[in-house]
């Protein structure tokens, strides 16, 4: 029998019609919570959403926002499957937030 998935209220990403699809915010989500469809951000996976906002801060459209809404509860285990090393150097070669680019 499957098992019922409990939707808690949470912090999570949303994307608005400002985006361009540059995909920035694809390669800064660590956890591959979001993807482009049909040439827009789209957050894939809720459960993948820590709502920590790395992918906020490379977008140059402004158009990733932090919303409060029910979702399914974050999956702790991903954070185990993650390899920060690879992840902060390809952070640090392509994608430093916008302001820190500008100096
Ligand atoms: S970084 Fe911004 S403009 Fe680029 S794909 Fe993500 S939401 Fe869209």
């Amino acid at each position: 029998m499957m098992k019922m998935s409990l939707k808690i209220k949470r912090m999570i990403i949303a994307v608005s019609d400002a985006c361009a699809g540059c995909g920035r915010c694809v390669n800064s989500c660590p956890t591959g919570a979001l993807e482009i469809v049909e040439d827009r951000a789209e957050l894939i996976n809720e459960r993948l959403c820590d709502g920590f906002g790395s992918c906020i801060a490379v977008c140059p459209e402004n158009a990733l926002y932090i919303e409060e809404r029910e979702a399914e509860p974050f999956d702790w285990s991903i954070l185990s499957r993650i390899d920060f090393e690879v992840f902060i150097e390809k952070l640090e070669k392509h994608y430093k937030p916008l302001q820190l680019q500008k100096e």
